[in-house]
């Protein structure tokens, strides 16, 4: 009897309390699916090879449940965020404040009335959930949050400025990233691009020249991911504001992030706030969810009440609609801006505010009980197409490795993965971007594979 013979059928397989167990873990088709693809190895391996001897049963079994492992592994995974970087783009931007999650995990628990009215019985609008909160918030006459910015941006330029002239900064028509690019998206929206100055200088004459002619739009987009230093000008928001008014042309204010908190006192840039544009006039102002603000990815959409009518009765605003579960993460984080709670709260806010004496210290701790490493002041940052250059004082763990590529990747392959930054061929892990529950979990994961790379 040669090899081949000795493997155990799928039939005989199925007899065993094992892949009885595997089909109630994975179901029945999946597990089949496993049971073959491996007896297919395992009969190729011993086809090239006939002295090699047929495995256990529960050899073949285990190789059918890593299978079955990977095959139902999610690609997408929580990871441990070392790199100092607060709104890393990569990672999923910004995590959630617990009130956030609760009020997606209600939402998403059972039904509610995203588009029905309690007080009438009748169908209501999925477009006012966040509006109470963001008119409260603002002083806006009117909000409306969409799947996210980029859409925003888009739907207020379809609904507003469709075959019009939109005036717009030569130093503004960036890219944001991804390949989003403020003059195509401009173009997709069917708007009439004008550009204005160059690109270092745009001055107030400039606009005013543009708005001889006939136009839909003036529009600021925020320079969210570069620096214009030197020699450079650009007029005052409001002035800018006022000119476009003056020639009955609206103002429309893409901020990018859009911040409620003032940067500057936690000693970075002042990035541009939502109550600054609404105070200099802006009649629509667009900003993300999930870059300043900390909550879910939504596009939120505040200005004059008659526009936004517009904006809500475009075609495009039902292609880019918010889901039930970013509705409710985004009025439970605006609430804790209208309960003055921000940087208590909001995990974003929480890392940004962190004193650098409790950086340190946990830092330190990590050190002490790694018994490794050393701690070293560096710098981190905001990102996520905020504050761009900008960065502030924190501490690292910094360890020495042989081969600090392979160490990184080690770290990749953890459960969950740690992303770390490295710098002179150090391992840096920044505490700041790290939630303190993860500290633990990271303690752990560091050990074992300090002591395995030992
Ligand atoms: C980030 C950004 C966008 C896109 O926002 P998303 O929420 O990522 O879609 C648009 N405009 C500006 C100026 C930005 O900075």
């Amino acid at each position: 009897m040669n090899n081949l013979q000795t493997l155990p059928s799928i039939e005989q397989l199925l007899q065993t309390q094992r892949s009885a167990d595997l089909i109630a873990a994975y179901g029945r088709s999946l597990t089949l699916d496993a049971l073959r693809a491996t007896l297919a190895d395992v009969r190729a391996r011993i086809k090239s090879d006939p002295e090699a001897a047929a495995p256990e049963n529960d050899l073949i079994l285990s190789d059918a449940e890593s299978r079955l492992s990977a095959w139902t592994k999610p690609t997408l995974r929580p990871v441990i965020n070392a790199t100092g970087v607060i709104l890393h783009t990569n990672l999923g931007r910004a995590p959630l404040s617990n009130a956030t999650i609760k009020a997606m995990n209600e939402v998403s628990l059972g039904y509610s009335n995203l588009e029905f009215d309690l007080e009438t019985g009748k169908r209501g609008s999925r477009l006012i959930h966040a509006e109470t909160v963001l008119k409260r918030l603002t002083g806006a006459e009117a909000a409306v949050v969409v799947n996210n910015n980029a859409s925003a941006v888009l739907l207020v330029l379809s609904a507003l400025a469709s075959k019009k002239r939109v005036i717009i900064a030569r130093s503004q028509l960036v890219e944001i990233g991804g390949g989003f690019r403020v003059p195509d998206v401009m173009k997709q929206s069917g708007a009439k691009l004008v550009e204005v100055g160059t690109t270092n200088k745009v001055r107030l004459s400039d606009y005013e020249e543009a708005l001889a002619e006939a136009s839909g739009l003036v529009m600021r987009a925020h320079r969210s991911n570069f620096k214009l230093i030197g020699f450079t000008e650009e007029p005052e928001l409001k002035q800018i504001v006022n000119i476009a008014h003056k020639h009955e042309t609206f103002f429309v204010d893409d901020l990018g992030s859009g911040s409620f908190v003032d940067t500057s006192k936690y000693g970075m840039d002042h990035e541009p706030m939502v109550q600054e544009s609404l105070a200099a006039g802006a009649d629509v102002i667009c900003f993300s969810g999930d870059k300043l603000l900390g909550g879910p990815q939504a596009g939120i959409i505040v200005g004059k009440a008659d526009l936004v009518a517009k904006i809500k009765k475009h075609p495009l605003a039902r292609a880019v609609r918010a889901d039930k579960t970013s509705l409710a993460g985004i009025t439970a984080t605006l609430l804790h801006y209208l309960k003055d709670e921000a940087e208590r709260e909001i995990p974003i806010w929480k890392m940004i505010s962190m004193p650098l004496d409790e950086v340190k210290a946990r830092a330190e701790n990590w050190a002490s009980e790694l018994g490794a490493g050393s701690v070293a002041k560096n710098e981190a940052t905001v990102g996520g197409g905020s504050l761009p250059g900008e960065s502030f004082p924190s501490y690292v763990l910094s360890l020495s490795v042989k081969s600090p590529d392979k160490f990184l990747k080690k770290l990749r392959e953890q459960n969950p993965s740690v992303i770390a930054r490295t710098e002179n061929d150090k391992i840096l892990f920044d505490p700041r971007t790290v939630l303190p529950e993860q500290d633990q979990l990271l303690i752990t994961i560091l050990h074992s594979l300090l002591s395995e790379l030992k």
